[in-house]
């Protein structure tokens, strides 16, 4: 689960991070009042969606006036900020954060990650600050630092200084970066973190240290347990289709191709995926239906893979161990009668039941193309969507 960044900045600051002024508003109003509270000369109007990249999207302005204070949240209220982060669709602003402007002197990059090689938090710190991590690796790689955190021990005084002096501050910015250092890591660890990045950190002209900007990721498998984080779950940055599956237990992450996946198993539906772009063609997304899984909630699965309006075919492939091929064809064949649709459906049914499976498919008068194996699916999927429904009719006939 990932939060906005004025949610961030409020955690952090709460373990010990500096953090700029600021005030959120729900209306360019609301953050011309805020600004005014905060006071000073120069201010700064972010705009906050689920995502970084945006000061290249116009979401961050630096403003001198209550006016421009105004114009500039007025213009972002409601605006679908594409960044390169956010993937063509964008997201829209609903929330406006105003800072007070902070004099920079440097920008630092750091970030706690989950270094699943070691299976350790690990610090990543580079004197690159302001650019992207990806952008760091690519053109910088020699000025990244790291340092892997031991479980049991924590992070050390001595792996902070360590990280502080590897990125040339001067001695008294050396113990307010081991403060920064340590609440990052005490936030992780405390709140089931997955992720904490402040890009940039700044030294600031008087020689302090400030996270200008923040960003956290949570464990959702530990939301149970973190109430007050789970609370800042914002639903309107989220995928809308993966969050109305998770909504019916179903397993489901959105892609960008034209072929709708529905599948039982995790591995297989990887699999399946991967046979789709083997035979030429773009998986719309990821979906396990799960074990055991009832003619309802494969009908709901149908819904949700036929709400993606890329959609151009349809998939089922099922090998069932636990599930039922008749449970899955019911609820294919249930979705199919309450809403007919006009795209090619492909069926490939195997393991238990599967006779049943195959006789409620071909009982219904319903024109699934059905399919004996993987391999003949996929290729199916991508030649129906190719338009080339002769030879898919073919196959119905077959
Ligand atoms: P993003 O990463 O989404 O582009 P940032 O919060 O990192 O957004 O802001 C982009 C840039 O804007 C920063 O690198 C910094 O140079 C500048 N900036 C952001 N907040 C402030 C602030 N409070 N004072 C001065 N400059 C800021
Ligand atoms: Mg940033």
């Amino acid at each position: 689960m990932d939060i906005h960044e004025y949610q961030a900045k409020d955690i952090l600051s709460g373990f010990g991070v500096p953090v700029p002024r600021g005030g959120l508003g729900y209306s360019p109003e609301q953050v011309a009042y805020r600004a005014r509270e905060i006071g000073g000369d120069t201010w700064v109007v972010k705009g906050q969606i689920h995502s970084g990249g945006r000061g290249k999207a116009g979401g961050v302005k630096v403003c001198k006036d209550e006016h421009e204070i105004f114009d500039a949240a007025n213009d972002m209220f409601g605006k679908k900020l594409v960044t390169n982060q956010t993937g063509p669709e964008g997201k829209i602003v609903y929330r406006v954060l105003v800072e007070e402007g902070v004099d920079i002197a440097r920008e630092i990059y750091l970030g706690l990650v989950l270094d699943r090689s070691t299976e350790r938090v690990m610090v990543v710190a580079s004197a690159a600050g302001g650019m992207e991590i990806e952008e760091i690796s690519a053109e910088q790689p020699d000025s990244l630092i790291r340092q892997v955190i031991e479980p049991a021990v924590g992070l050390t005084a001595f792996q902070a200084r360590e990280i502080a002096f590897a990125l040339g501050l001067d001695p008294a910015q050396i113990q307010q970066m081991v403060n920064v250092l340590n609440g990052c890591y005490k936030a992780f660890t405390e709140l089931d973190a997955t992720m904490v990045e402040i890009n940039p950190l700044v030294v600031t002209g008087d020689s302090r240290i400030i996270a200008l900007d923040a960003k956290m990721s949570f464990d959702d498998n530990a939301m149970f347990r973190r109430q007050d984080i789970a609370e800042l779950r914002d639903k309107s940055q989220e995928d809308s289709r993966e969050t109305q599956a998770a909504d019916r237990g179903l397993s489901y992450v959105g892609l960008e191709g034209n072929i709708g996946c529905i599948v039982n198993g995790a591995g297989l539906a990887m699999a399946t995926m991967d046979m789709i772009k083997l035979a030429g063609g773009e998986p719309a997304n990821f979906l396990d239906i799960g074990g055991g899984a009832s003619p309802e909630r494969v009908a709901k699965a149908f819904r949700l893979v036929r709400s993606d309006a890329n959609v151009e075919a349809i998939l089922v492939n099922i090998f069932a161990g636990i599930n039922r091929c008749d449970w899955v064809a019911e609820g294919v064949v249930k979705a199919l009668e309450e809403n007919p649709v006009d795209i090619p459906v492909i069926v490939r049914l195997s393991g238990t039941k599967v006779e049943e499976g195959r006789k409620i498919l071909s009982q219904s008068g319903l024109p699934i193309i059905r399919a004996a194996t993987l391999e003949e699916a996929a290729d199916r999927a991508v030649n129906a969507w190719q338009r080339d429904l002769t030879h898919a009719a073919k196959i119905v006939a077959e």
